[in-house]
């Protein structure tokens, strides 16, 4: 079993104190967060609403969406 998309994708977080060096983490990793410390500025970092909630909402939806046309295809194929 592989990694799911989710752990293969990363996201852009935006920190609102220090937007132009915000972060990259794993899409699985920002889920399962409800905040995050910036590590540029030690600013906190809310994962669960505003922009970055919405974007990892929209993204692990998009996510599971993926895994399931692919495990669609591999049952399709036994
Ligand atoms: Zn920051």
């Amino acid at each position: 079993m592989g990694l799911s998309t989710a752990e293969r994708v990363f996201l852009f977080v935006r920190c609102p104190n220090c937007e132009t060096k915000s972060v990259d983490k794993p899409l699985a990793w920002l889920i399962g967060k409800d905040e995050m410390i910036c590590p540029n500025c030690r600013a906190l970092i809310n994962l669960e609403s505003g922009d970055n909630g919405l974007r990892i909402q929209k993204l692990a939806r998009t996510c599971a969406e993926i895994d399931q046309s692919i495990s669609e295809l591999d049952e399709s194929r036994l």
